[in-house]
């Protein structure tokens, strides 16, 4: 996990910072990102950084500052980030100053010395205060704006009761790379700065019993724009509000998240993660494409990112990455390297073949495949554009029997023209086929059920009338809620 936000730096920390750094190890937190918010803040944030591997910096003044803001504050900052931004350190693991000979003292000298700047901000708009005049703060916030622009750096913005002027004065900058810090506004403001495409992150309020809006927004943002924070030393979750926050209790938020999106603490760790990394450029992603991957207790099998559709919504077209998983391949795993990668497939609750692609283009190694998997006790289901009958040239579904416990189609429109214009199929008639499939899969296979994205042009209720004719369930998806 990582915790994008906190003020390490602060005087809450003096007595005890290094055991505080030390916990957040301990608890798994693979970087913080430690924030300035006043000139004596920025200098601490940067010696953090510059002393800790896994520490980052990001320098700015807070809206409440705004009014100390001076031309010589912007160059000295400026100055800072562009010495120190990340891109320009040479390496993360430097070798202690001096070559690091000897023992001692020593040889236990941070490994890093050159601080990291990985953003601009703390910055933004405060009208819950109004520490500072309006005009101020807006002025100050265009200001690092357009030095995070300049220095093509993500910038932290913090907005309290003051939506609208946040809103315009990002869509003036043009900036679109950055994260609203513990996101307090409505559901219509999330969907705002997500359309210009900056991050959202959820702090320890998301756990307070009060907090009925914030939990609906944690449960809502689309994985690619969530991040998690704690904003120590502030704001501590629940079970331990009253206390001093610090970075390690960020896991009781992602707890929290995890619990109101219905999925696992290691998914909202992993998603998280993944986007900290991508949005501040820090630590490795992950390289090679996953053919295995866990969400919440069933384990997905990636076979191949080939596909007979090109559908509009797909979001192979956007991303590589399904909940924080890698899932473009370089190459088709072999059935043995599935089994290797699948190992004790009872202990899941289905294993599931679907992987940005259609499964049953690799029919003979799903059947293949699921027969070994149900020796051993697993359950299979299979998630397909139901076009298998129009690959295979035959009618597959008798050969499933027994081997595939419950199968789900994406039907996606209610009649052929509508699913020419989304899906764009490989095959004339598609739509027919995949409602034969259906029907016959009804026959072999126990559970079946349909699927369709919320999508405007497509007739739900149509589709719904389709399903029940047919004698199965509809499960209707969001737009981009992919697993
Ligand atoms: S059927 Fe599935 S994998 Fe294929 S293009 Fe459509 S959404 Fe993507």
């Amino acid at each position: 996990m990582i915790d994008t936000h906190c003020h390490l730096e602060m005087q809450a920390f003096d007595s005890d910072r290094n055991e505080v750094i030390q916990r957040a190890k301990d608890a798994g937190i693979e970087a913080i990102i430690t924030v300035g918010s006043d000139m004596k803040g920025n200098i601490g944030s940067l010696e953090l950084s510059g002393k800790y591997d896994f520490i980052y910096s990001s320098i700015g003044i807070h809206p409440h500052d705004a009014k100390d803001f001076t031309e010589e504050v912007y160059e000295q900052l400026k100055k800072w980030a562009t010495e120190f931004r990340i891109q320009n350190t040479p390496s993360l693991t430097l070798p202690p100053r001096g070559g690091g000979k000897g023992g001692g003292e020593q040889s236990k000298a941070p490994s890093v010395q050159i601080p990291k700047v990985v953003a601009i901000g703390e910055t933004g708009l405060d009208y819950h205060y109004d520490n500072s005049p309006r005009d101020v703060q807006k002025q100050v916030f265009k200001k690092h704006l357009s030095l995070a622009r300049e220095l093509d750096l993500p910038v932290i913005i913090h907005s309290r009761e003051a939506q609208e002027d946040t809103l315009d004065i990002l869509k003036e900058s043009g900036v679109s790379n950055g994260v609203l810090h513990c996101f307090s506004g409505d559901m219509d403001m999330a969907e705002r700065v997500m359309e210009l495409g900056f991050y959202i992150s959820i702090a320890g309020p998301v756990t307070f019993r009060n907090a009925k809006k914030l939990t609906e927004i944690a449960g809502a943002i689309p994985d690619d724009y969530l991040l998690i924070e704690t904003d120590a030393p502030y704001l501590t979750p629940e079970p331990l509000r009253g206390k001093r926050n610090e970075p390690a209790f960020v896991r009781h938020t992602a707890k929290k998240i995890a619990e109101l999106r219905g999925v696992s603490f290691e998914d909202v760790a992993r998603i998280t993660t993944l986007n900290a990394k991508r949005l501040f450029r820090i630590g490795k992603l992950l390289q090679p494409g996953e053919i295995t991957y866990r969400i919440r207790d069933s384990l997905y099998l990636n076979i191949t990112n080939r596909c007979t559709n090109r559908c509009s919504f797909c979001v192979r077209f956007q991303s590589d990455y399904v909940k924080g998983h890698n899932l473009k391949l370089s190459d088709e795993p072999t059935e043995k390297e599935l089994k290797d990668a699948i190992g004790e497939s009872s202990k899941y609750r289905e294993v599931v073949f679907c992987g940005y692609g259609e499964p049953l283009l690799r029919f003979n190694l799903v059947k293949s495949l699921a027969g070994w998997i149900k020796e051993r006790g697993g359950k299979v289901r299979i998630n397909t554009n139901g076009h298998g009958n129009l690959i295979n040239r035959r009618n597959i579904l008798p050969e499933l029997k027994g081997l595939v416990d419950a199968v789900s189609v994406s039907l996606d429109a209610p009649d052929e023209k509508t699913y020419d214009r989304i899906c764009a199929p490989d095959f004339k008639n598609a739509f027919h086929e995949v409602v034969s499939f259906i029907k016959e899969a009804r026959r072999y296979i126990p559970d079946v059920q349909a699927t369709v994205v919320e999508l405007e042009g497509v007739d739900i209720e149509k589709c719904r009338k389709i399903t029940d004719e047919l004698g199965i369930k509809l499960r209707v998806r969001k737009l981009d809620a992919v697993g």
